[in-house]
């Protein structure tokens, strides 16, 4: 089995995530992609985010029609720091002679030394880059080169940030994410205070 890991806050998942999840699929081939929401968040400030419920139902909405993406609340479950190299711990265990593919893009490759543990992460995980349209140009660390591959996909200029601004100045998020994910945003009044 070969399987893809996706972590983020998801508030919200968007189209930009959605994606990158799809071609990530098709590129390395393969079975299924854990989407991971954040729990405690080593490197970002939580409180400015929405609760883990909120985060974790709206992946679900947002994955739901695709077979092959699987949520997992393990960050989110616990109060403990999540570190990812605990994440890819796990994961490794509960799937045997499965190979793991780590999704990151090109703004935490540029942080990626400041990761727990980076040398037993590339142990356990390739890293599958990808680009952001805001990517300032990056030098890839040494070590990492070799266990990087590189995805192919297109720029898509969406972030969560922009949805949480439009719907906070009541604009459309139509298209940016989909429907049911923009029904609940609406319906739970996020991002609106
Ligand atoms: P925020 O605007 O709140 O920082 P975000 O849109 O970057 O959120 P995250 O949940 O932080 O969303 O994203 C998880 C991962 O998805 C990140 O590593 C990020 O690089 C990637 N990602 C987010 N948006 C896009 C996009 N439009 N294209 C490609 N990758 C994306």
């Amino acid at each position: 089995m070969c399987i893809g890991i996706f972590g983020g806050m998801f508030d919200p998942p968007h189209l930009g995530h959605l994606i990158l999840a799809e071609l990530a699929c098709e590129q390395l081939e393969l079975d299924s992609i854990i989407f991971i929401p954040t729990g405690t968040h080593p490197l970002k400030n939580d409180s400015l985010y929405s609760s883990s419920a909120h985060r974790l139902q709206m992946t679900k909405l947002a994955i739901e029609a695709n077979s092959k993406f699987v949520l997992s609340d393990r960050e989110v479950a616990t109060s403990e720091i999540s570190y990812t190299v605990d994440t890819l711990e796990a994961i490794a265990t509960e799937n045997p002679n499965s190979q793991l593919f780590l999704l990151l893009g090109m703004d935490n490759i540029a942080i990626f030394d400041q990761w727990h543990r980076t040398d037993r992460i590339l142990e356990l995980s390739t890293i599958a880059v990808y680009h952001r349209p805001s990517d300032s140009p990056v030098n890839i660390p040494e070590k990492l080169s070799s266990k990087i591959t590189r995805l192919k996909t297109p720029l898509i200029d969406i972030s969560s940030t922009v949805i949480r601004e439009r719907v906070k100045k009541h604009l459309s998020i139509q298209y940016f994410t989909p429907d049911t994910v923009r029904e609940y945003i609406l319906e739970h009044q996020l991002y609106i205070n």
